[in-house]
């Protein structure tokens, strides 16, 4: 059953790659897989995805400087992103945190958790869209 949300996954690994786009694609939603940070903004503006999953390490071009740019671009930042990271030291979270993401989550996570903020930030960029 398909939800009509599209989610463009970020990701290097492929093992992390496989897992992200296996639990997405089962709850219906639609995954963009994106393997190369320096890609990233394209395929944002080509796709429109309603939500991003994006890991902080990569090649091409960091996380950390790949959201910013969202961020501040006036098409990309009502897109809501989720970043999702191995660095678990405080000091790396802050970074993130600072870099503006709408969510954050350490990997590995469960994936009931990840799910269910997949589906909050869905359910909050809807809001912000009936809104305007
Ligand atoms: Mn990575």
């Amino acid at each position: 059953m398909s939800t009509g949300k599209t989610i463009l996954v970020v990701e290097d690994r492929n093992s992390s790659l496989k897992l992200f786009q296996d639990l997405l694609d089962n709850k219906g939603y639609a995954v963009v897989p994106i393997t190369d940070g320096s890609l990233v903004e394209d395929a944002v503006l080509r796709h429109r995805p309603d939500l991003i999953v994006m890991d902080i390490q990569l090649p091409g071009k960091s996380g950390l400087d790949i959201i910013p740019a969202l961020k501040i671009h006036p098409d990309t930042r009502s897109i809501p992103i989720l970043a999702v990271s191995a660095f678990t030291m405080e000091s790396d979270v802050a970074r993130i945190m600072a870099s503006g993401p709408d969510a954050f989550m350490t990997k590995p996570f469960n994936i009931l958790d990840f799910l269910k903020k997949v589906a909050e930030l869905l359910a909050s960029s809807d809001s912000v869209k009936k809104a305007v």
